[in-house]
């Protein structure tokens, strides 16, 4: 079963001359319980294509399906409720609340969303001791490495058991130790969690982690690796 599922995607920036096209006709199922890296170079298209996936940006044609449910026509408070509910997200940024803990910011969503997803204990202490966070839930993201920080995004955006991680550049301001450990979380979260996690990288290293690897070229997919490697992938 796919967890999501793109269809002729296409998505143009602007319109006249200043028209930019970011999407030419991307078509790809990322099956349920697999870990996929989208690599290509600088303005191919992998920021925009997550933000479609993701629901955060709408597409000038074609589809998106996201466990099942086709994402245009949605309308926005719907289109809000199903990525708080399905999709968890993990960016570069971190994105974490300065003046709260870490336990804090891990359990945000759920206050969120607002009792419709209830704490699970047993949930939450399995990610928090896989993440190696056991000892950091009431330091602040001041007191934390950079790794520990992203590992406190991880841990939050799989809080509310989504059906889907989207993760932006997650290693891209880590030093390659904690790089490893988060990508290592990632692929365990997915096959042992079940998680489907889509990466946007420019590395090589983090996209050996992934069980597949997508090239974008000019807002199209030119090559799809199986069980990528290191070298296979420079
Ligand atoms: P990548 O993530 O691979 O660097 P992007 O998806 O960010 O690529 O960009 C793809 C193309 O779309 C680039 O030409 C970029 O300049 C353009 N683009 C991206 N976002 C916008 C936007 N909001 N407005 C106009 N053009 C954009
Ligand atoms: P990335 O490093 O992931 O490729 P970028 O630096 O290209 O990201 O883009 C960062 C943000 O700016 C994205 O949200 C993207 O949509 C937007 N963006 C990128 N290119 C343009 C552009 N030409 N005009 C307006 N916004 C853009």
């Amino acid at each position: 079963r796919a967890a999501v599922t793109a269809r002729d995607l296409v998505k143009v920036y602007g319109t006249g001359d200043a028209a930019v096209t970011a999407l030419n006709g991307v078509s790809l199922d990322f099956a349920s319980g697999t870990f996929t890296a989208i690599m290509g170079p600088s303005g191919s298209g992998k920021s925009t294509l997550m933000h479609c996936l993701a629901g955060l940006d709408t597409v000038t044609s074609g589809s998106v399906l996201l466990g099942g449910t086709e994402l245009a026509g949605l309308g926005d408070t719907r289109l809000t409720l199903l990525r708080r509910e399905r999709v968890g997200f993990v960016f570069q940024a971190f994105n974490l609340l300065p003046t709260l803990t870490a336990a804090q910011n891990i359990t945000l969503p759920l206050d969120i969303a607002g009792g419709r997803r209830a704490l699970d204990p047993a949930w939450r202490d399995r990610v928090v001791d896989t993440l190696g966070l056991r000892d950091r839930l009431r330091h602040r993201p001041s007191q934390l490495s950079g790794g520990q920080q992203q590992r406190v995004a991880c841990a939050r955006a799989l809080i509310t058991r989504p059906d889907v991680v989207f993760a932006d550049e997650p290693t891209g301001n880590l030093d390659s130790r904690s790089g490893a450990e988060v990508l290592s979380f990632l692929r365990m979260s997915v096959h042992e969690l079940g998680q489907t996690v889509v990466m946007v990288t420019h590395d090589a290293a983090a996209a050996s982690y992934a069980d597949r690897v997508v090239f974008l070229r000019d807002g199209e997919p030119v090559e799809d690796m199986p069980e990528p490697t290191v070298e296979r992938v420079l």
